[in-house]
């Protein structure tokens, strides 16, 4: 991938509890570590800023299974499964958008009330790379939230892995629908 002003990354919940032997893994998630770093290197290279998104929920929050939620407890807010994963090479400016804090919803898009368009605007970025975890969920909605707030849009897809094949396929095809480029090495 070629950076050029203008650009941002975005990585999207790069987080232990995502990866195998997490809270809720996601097959190979940790694979996209080492092309998300390279990806970083690159941004850092070009002046490009680093955006990095995190799950940061509540105990108890409501996505929660045992509040009659989707998913197992997962990125709980201080807890080592939340934290960013520890090989993962963010810049010292890195900007991290959290997200997952409200008691009364969840929040898959980066962008959700988080107030990352209104900045990424102020830093007259035009066009967001995006990967992370898990491309059928996270990595989707803020993908497709980007495209709504009228960014250019990239998704790496071998800095993504989804929660199944079938949803990853899914989400590709939607991304592809709403102008999202999918960018395939
Ligand atoms: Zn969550």
């Amino acid at each position: 991938m070629t950076f050029q002003p203008g650009d941002a990354l975005l990585i999207v919940d790069v987080q232990p509890d995502f990866c195998p032997g997490g809270a809720l893994p996601i097959e190979r998630g940790d694979e996209v570590v080492p092309v998300l770093n390279r990806a970083i290197a690159a941004a850092r290279a070009a002046g490009v800023p680093v955006f990095a998104s995190r799950d940061w929920h509540p105990r108890g929050h409501l996505s929660f299974a045992e509040r009659g939620g989707p998913w197992p407890a997962h990125c709980i807010q201080d807890t080592p499964g939340a934290a960013f994963h520890p090989q993962l090479q963010l810049p010292a400016d890195v900007r991290v958008v959290t997200k997952g804090t409200r008691f009364d919803k969840d929040q898959y898009s980066a962008f959700d009330e988080t107030g990352l368009a209104e900045e990424l605007r102020r830093e007259k970025v035009r066009r967001v790379w995006i990967g992370g975890l898990a491309e059928d969920v996270c990595v989707k909605a803020t993908a497709l939230s980007a495209r709504e707030a009228g960014f250019e849009v990239h998704v790496l897809a071998e800095a993504t892995r989804p929660v199944t094949r079938e949803g990853g396929q899914a989400a590709r095809e939607e991304l592809r629908n709403a102008g999202v480029i999918i960018e395939s090495s």
